[in-house]
């Protein structure tokens, strides 16, 4: 049964009792991302969010794009400044085009390359049943997850050189499949595919092609997505019968984004609670 979510799309951290642990105070950095450029979509909040921290802990710079949570961005863009990082804001719609492509030239422009790329931005609608999506938002649906992660690619790439990784989020549910996110499920079977096939295109390049596929994750999309209760048993069907948090899917991130993952391109990794999948 499809319910009122607890706060509207996009949703900000700030609105949410329980706040994501997005921040691993025992990590331990090793440089392993030192001087590297890496520009994360959705990295305001939520998994984007631990992911930007994680990179910065580890000597990235770091680019962070949202839709319009300001506080959110704000607020990571002050805790990476506070472990000695770097990171730049830049708001805007990946639904279009055209941002898209001033997104990567702002990038550009700032640090001169993109040596990591994480398509990370997401959203979802949820429906009781395949009759009720709209036109309106099955397009939009499919221009955040997928058409922007291919116009971001594309523009992206000619500024990247050999060595470079791209991350791109995807779900357990291109894998298991979900009844109340058809669409959404669609989308990021799509981004499987689309991982999978550019890995294959980027060989000569020398450049990575990887996902990640997260299970249930305590975050901001969780929330506007769910309603009071099903927040509350958000994650209890997995094998570890409670939801993640973004702190244990960004190591997977890291993993891919350096060295450590050379003889990785064309796979997704799985922070899912422990539910196995085919894939
Ligand atoms: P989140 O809300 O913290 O992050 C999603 C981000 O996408 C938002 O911060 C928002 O700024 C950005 N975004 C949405 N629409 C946008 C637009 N039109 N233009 C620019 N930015 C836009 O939630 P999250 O759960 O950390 O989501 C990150 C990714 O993880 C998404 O791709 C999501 O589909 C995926 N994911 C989440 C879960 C989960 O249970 N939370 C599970 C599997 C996959
Ligand atoms: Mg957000």
């Amino acid at each position: 049964m499809v319910m009122k979510p607890i706060q509207t799309l996009p949703g900000s951290e700030k609105q949410m009792d329980h706040k994501p642990i997005v921040d691993d105070i025992t990590h331990q950095p090793a440089g392993k991302l030192k001087n590297k450029i890496a520009l994360i979509t959705g990295g305001d909040s939520g998994i984007g969010k631990s992911v930007a921290i994680l990179f910065a802990k580890e000597g990235a710079k770091v680019v962070i794009n949202y839709l319009n949570e300001h506080e959110d961005a704000q607020s990571t863009k002050t805790l990476i400044e506070k472990y000695g990082g770097e990171a730049l804001l830049i708001p805007g719609d990946i639904s279009n085009e055209t941002f898209c492509r001033q997104l990567v030239e702002k990038t550009v422009k700032h640090f001169g390359r993109i040596d990591i790329l994480v398509n990370n931005a997401g959203t979802q609608h949820q429906t009781q049943s395949l009759e009720d999506i709209t036109t309106e938002n099955l397009i939009h649906t499919f221009q955040v997850n997928v058409f922007a992660m291919i116009w971001i690619t594309q523009s992206a790439l000619p500024h990247m050189p050999k060595g470079s990784a791209i991350i791109n989020t995807t779900s357990v549910t291109a894998y298991q499949g979900n009844a109340l996110l058809l669409d959404y499920s669609a989308t990021k079977g799509a981004i499987v595919a689309f991982t999978r096939s550019l890995s294959a295109s980027l060989i000569n390049k020398e450049i990575r092609v990887n996902g990640v596929a997260p299970g249930p994750i305590w975050t901001p999309l969780a929330t506007a997505t769910n309603d009071k209760e099903g927040n509350k048993h958000h994650g209890e069907n997995t094998p570890l019968q409670r939801a993640g948090e973004p702190v244990e899917v960004a190591p997977s991130y890291l993993f891919l984004a350096s060295k450590d993952a050379s003889y990785m391109t064309g796979q997704v990794l799985h922070p899912n609670g422990g539910s196995i999948i085919n894939g």
